[in-house]
């Protein structure tokens, strides 16, 4: 069976300044001595980005940004386009985050777009989806979700073609800053759902290394169980991943890694 090695990766949203960014990263380069096996990734403001690989020095944290535009270059105010997180020394950026698709009206086929632009330009994409409660309530999960793939990565499909480095996201939107955790069988569901669906639509080999993470109060008290299940590959953090003593306890989710 192929292993795919797990990924804790923070998203800071719109939080920290420069100084508190820089002893963030400290603290987690501290914490994170020793630990082997898992991957980890921040994804700070645009404005911190330069001042975060400063500290992230050669610690072998990934930097993302937290979106792009899909455009390389114009006329498109308040943007940023995937070759500025490139020189910004990023590897790979988040798309579809929820809080884009609902607060700024993003939708599946613009995300379409910036991971298509992400892929070409050789940016890891960390693509999100997740339904509402109302939808979970009306048994349309598996509904909500396979749209969802289908209309944002419609460009990997054209093209019969997925990446095994893409990264998906699961976050269910009614876990996401409320304290309230998808159990691990819910959240297992749901990835098996996904892993499913890359098998139908590419092949068993992207199915088998494509990495989902799970989001939605994540926290050191329920990362173990989360991880345990099999198709939950790593975590995308939010909260959590603003504190770096929980932030590094999530990283040593292992057995053993706690020296
Ligand atoms: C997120 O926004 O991606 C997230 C999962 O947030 P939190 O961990 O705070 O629920």
């Amino acid at each position: 069976m192929y292993e795919r090695k797990p990924m804790i990766a923070g998203n800071w949203k719109m939080n920290l300044s420069l100084k508190e960014a820089a002893e963030l990263i400290k603290t987690i380069r501290n914490g994170i001595g020793g630990v082997e096996g898992v991957d980890v990734l921040v994804a700070p403001p645009f404005t911190h980005l330069g001042r975060v690989r400063e500290a992230i020095g050669d610690s072998g944290i990934f930097m993302a940004g937290q979106n792009m535009h899909w455009d390389v270059s114009g006329a498109y105010t308040g943007e940023i386009s995937g070759r500025m997180l490139q020189e910004a020394t990023c590897t790979h950026v988040i798309l579809g985050h929820s809080e884009r698709r609902i607060l700024f009206g993003e939708t599946s086929e613009q995300v379409d777009l910036k991971v298509k632009a992400a892929t070409f330009l050789g940016l890891i994409p960390i693509v999100c989806v997740g339904e509402t409660l109302e939808q979970r309530e009306a048994d349309q999960t598996f509904e909500v979700i396979r749209t969802q793939l289908d209309l944002s990565l419609n460009n990997f499909k054209a093209d019969e073609l997925m990446r095994p480095s893409t990264i998906l996201a699961y976050e269910p939107v009614w876990a996401i800053g409320t304290g309230r955790t998808a159990t691990p069988a819910q959240a297992q569901e749901v990835h098996r759902f996904i892993r499913g669906w890359i098998e139908e639509n590419f092949n068993t080999g992207s199915a088998a290394q494509v990495r989902v993470l799970y989001g939605g109060s994540v926290k050191p008290e329920n990362i173990a169980d989360l991880m345990s299940q099999p198709d939950i590959d790593g975590a995308l953090v939010g909260g959590a991943s603003l504190k770096g003593d929980s932030f590094v306890q999530i990283i040593r989710y292992k057995e053993g890694q706690s020296g």
